[in-house]
């Protein structure tokens, strides 16, 4: 990965790396742009930690600099080339489509800048669904085809789970199932396409319980979205999820039950899946017995480019900690009172 840091707290924060673009099913390269904006407005999820990066008193053109200044650095620094087709993610640690954090305005003229892009196949940007409107989307779209008619745009939601009591009491999420399915349906009629995130491992979940979860969640969004990004819960500084962590009573998903969740999502969805392993290795990240993680980690980073189970298959079992890690999954049901 290679990655360019904002000097201030007023620059973006941007990278380069590869991904895949499922519509053509190879990987190419992934221009991610975090944009220092007011932020999240809900805030209260319990393991993200993304709000203390936000700036209040961000203004709309700072927002609007920060977006150019990076898109022009990463081909000046030599991240991008003009003439090979890439991706780009607008991230702003909180909802595109929330008026308070990117007004239409603002909104339109990031997406007019694009016209000089041609190598420019995908923009992906991330929403909470109360700020979707068709309005919006439409308005969204046709300027993105204007700028850019071979450009495809995917919405991102953070629905973390299909299951309404683990998002509302265990994640505080604060919007249910049926919010996010109304503003992606209204994503798909206004023809772009849907990207969920589901979280591996909410606090207070075990760690079977929470394979299962994620593999139930995947097949309860197959016919809405058309990737599925798994992201293994890590702990955030300054999160409920840390004070868990220090208290000894979170841990974060073995990358064992990753590859076990990767596995069986891809063959129940057959969706693109990705799950970037942030963290892997950790003490606060997903991570195994310390010896391994490396490998498990590549080979999950080899499987989200290539979507080709052998190289998640090859690497169970390479190390004997994949007995431990069994043995738990094993005494889940003792534990938790699933068996009398
Ligand atoms: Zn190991």
């Amino acid at each position: 990965m290679k990655q360019m840091d904002g000097m201030s707290v007023r620059a973006a924060v941007f990278w380069v790396n590869r991904d895949f673009l499922m519509e053509e099913n190879r990987a190419i390269d992934a221009l991610t742009v975090i944009l220092r904006t007011r932020g999240c407005r809900w805030r209260a999820c319990r393991m993200c930690g993304f709000w203390h990066e936000s700036v209040p008193s961000v203004t709309q053109d700072e927002i609007l600099s920060q977006f150019s200044s990076a898109l022009s650095a990463a081909f000046k620094k030599g991240l991008l080339r003009r003439d090979d087709d890439f991706m780009l993610k607008i991230f702003t640690s909180g909802s595109f489509f929330d008026d308070a954090e990117i007004t239409d305005i603002t909104r339109m003229r990031m997406l007019d800048m694009l016209s000089e892009f041609d190598g420019l196949r995908k923009i992906i940007v991330e929403t909470r669904p109360e700020f979707v409107s068709e309005e919006k989307l439409n308005a969204c779209i046709s300027a993105l085809n204007e700028a850019n008619e071979r450009c495809f745009m995917e919405v991102a939601f953070g629905l973390e789970t299909a299951d309404d009591f683990i998002r509302a009491k265990y994640i505080n999420k604060g919007f249910s199932f049926e919010d996010f399915r109304n503003a992606a349906l209204k994503v798909r009629k206004c023809g772009a396409s849907v990207k969920v995130y589901l979280l591996l491992k909410p606090p207070f979940v075990s760690e079977r319980a929470a394979i299962e979860d994620a593999v139930r969640s995947a097949i309860a969004v197959r016919e809405i979205a058309s990737t599925i990004s798994l992201n293994l819960c890590n702990v955030q500084k300054g999160t409920f999820v840390e004070r868990l962590w220090r208290s000894f009573m979170f841990r974060p998903p073995w990358l064992w039950s990753a590859v076990e969740a990767i596995i069986r999502i891809k063959i129940e969805t057959e969706k693109a899946v990705i799950s970037d392993p942030v963290g892997a290795g950790s003490r606060r990240g997903p991570h195994n017995c310390g010896k391994c993680d490396k490998n498990v980690k590549d080979a999950i980073e080899k499987f989200n480019l290539t979507q080709n189970l052998e190289h998640l298959e090859c690497v169970r079992g390479s190390c004997t900690c994949m007995m431990i890690w069994n043995k738990l999954i094993e005494v889940d049901d003792l534990l938790f009172n699933a068996i009398p």
